[in-house]
Parts: structure tokens; sequence; C-alpha cells
């Protein structure tokens, strides 16, 4: 394994070491990480290296390999759900601020990406999602990665997970229009909630800072996020009875 400092220095460590030829995929995940990351402003070493060792084509579906590195989300064999685009990732990862401490909650398991992402920076990985077969699959593909600390549910993740609660962290990768009370109170003291907050074109991803029984929110950057679902419903437009505006907190 590297441990270099930046991407540069990784391409350079391929390109120097025993003059091999790179792997069509791996050099695919360098320039990704090059060109949709770090030219964006994502540079923290860990989070590079992170994303490395998730390769990407590892969690899109069949088929759609030749897309695996491509700038955009790609859509997953349910209805409603996909893989989010890599600067996404990148980007909620950098916002949580992981440390190798935390244990982190995500809503929407969907393939994996983002869950294996964390896995590499944290020290357990909680993950909720609707769909059994979705569920199924990224526990597959993360164990394929020899990743132990991810812990899987198939269920409603409006109802967090309070059996493992609270939570340094949670990530929620599916859109809402009013924030689920249930993630607030599982979230722990100090502790750092990213959300897509919006309706069902377009979102804000907004960061929830709890600091004692006070939340303080901040609005982060544009998004387009699938839905959440909760009971057939959608959740960027209809309201699920425990739930916050956002304005109020
Ligand atoms: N984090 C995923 C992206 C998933 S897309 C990845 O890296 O691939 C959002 C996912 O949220 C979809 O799989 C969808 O089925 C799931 N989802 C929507 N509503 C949900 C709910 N109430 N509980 C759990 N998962 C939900």
């Amino acid at each position: 394994m590297f441990t270099t400092a930046t991407p540069a220095d990784t391409i350079n460590w391929h390109r120097n070491h025993s003059g091999k030829i790179m792997d069509h995929l791996e050099k695919q995940i360098l320039d990704m990480l090059q060109h949709q990351i770090v030219a964006r402003g994502i540079d923290n070493p860990k989070i590079l290296e992170a994303m490395q060792r998730a390769p990407r084509h590892l969690f899109v579906p069949p088929g759609m390999l030749d897309d695996a590195y491509q700038d955009h989300p790609i859509a997953l064999p349910e209805d409603r759900t996909t893989i989010s685009q890599p600067y996404m990732v990148a980007y909620m990862t950098d916002a949580l601020d992981c440390q190798p401490a935390d244990r982190v909650l995500e809503i929407g398991t969907g393939s994996g990406y983002q869950a294996a992402v964390l896995a590499h920076l944290c020290q357990a990985v909680y993950t909720v999602e609707r769909y059994g077969s979705l569920s199924e699959n990224a526990q597959r593909t993360i164990q394929s990665l020899g990743l132990t600390n991810v812990f899987f549910r198939t269920g409603d993740g409006c109802f967090g997970w309070p059996e493992q609660a609270p939570f340094d962290k949670i990530v929620v990768t599916a859109a809402v229009r009013r924030i689920p009370r249930p993630l607030l109170d599982q979230l722990a003291d100090p502790g750092i909630l990213l959300i897509p907050v919006g309706d069902s074109q377009i979102q804000t991803l907004v960061r929830i800072q709890r600091e004692g029984n006070s939340f303080r929110s901040t609005r982060l950057i544009p998004c387009v996020f699938v839905p959440m679902i909760s009971n057939d419903q959608d959740l960027t437009q209809a309201d699920l009875v425990d739930s916050v505006e956002l304005s109020s907190l």
C-alpha cells in the first residue's frame, strides 16, 4: 500500500516502481482522483487513499464498467437508486471530517461505495438500505475488499439504527424536505449529520453540527440525490410525521 502525500506522488510512484505498465482501471482511478477530486479542491491524502482503496468499478452494475470513473452518478438496478458521483462521495467524506475512532451511520447503502470509502477512515460504518437486494450485493462487494468494519441493515433509515446509537457522524445519501428527528436524536455530542434537503429536483447538502442540545446548520453545496422513501412516500414531497424543519433548528 502506498502512503503518499498527493495523487501526483502516487502517480509518480506507479511510474517509477519497477517500470510496470499501469493497469488500465488503476490509471482510471488515478485520473478520476486528479481531474474530478483534487482539481475541485479536495486534496486530503487520507480521503484520496481511501477512494483508491475502494475501486468504484467494483460497485457499478455489470455492463457499466466503462462508466465507472466518469463524473456522474450511475443508476443501480432498483427503482430510484444510484451510486453517487465520485466528487459527491469525496465531498461528503471531507465534510464529515472522519476520525479513526468515529462510528458512522449511513442512510442509503445503495452500491456500498460511500460506505467502503468511509470504512477506510473510521472505526465502524453502520449502513441502512430499504432494498434487501442492494444491501446484500453491497455486503458481498465490501467483503471482497476485506473490510470487516461495515455493518448492514435492511429497513427504513428514517428511524436510524437506535440499537447502535449514538453515532459520531451520520450521512444521509437520499433527499428529504424535512429532517427525520430520530437521526438528530441518534447523533453524538459533538456530532455531524450531513443530509441533502430540498425538493425532488434539487437540494442543498446541509451539515448539522450538534453541540450539547443545540444544532447548528450550514448550507454547503447544491446537489441532486434520489429521494428518501418511507412507507411508499417520497420524502421530498411528503412530510414524515416525526421530522423537523431545517429552519427551526
Ligand atoms: N450511498 C450510495 C448511494 C445510494 S442512492 C452509494 O454510495 O452507492 C440512495 C439510496 O437510498 C438508494 O439505494 C435508496 O434505495 C436508499 N433509500 C431511500 N430511502 C431510504 C430509506 N427510507 N431507508 C433506507 N434507504 C433508503
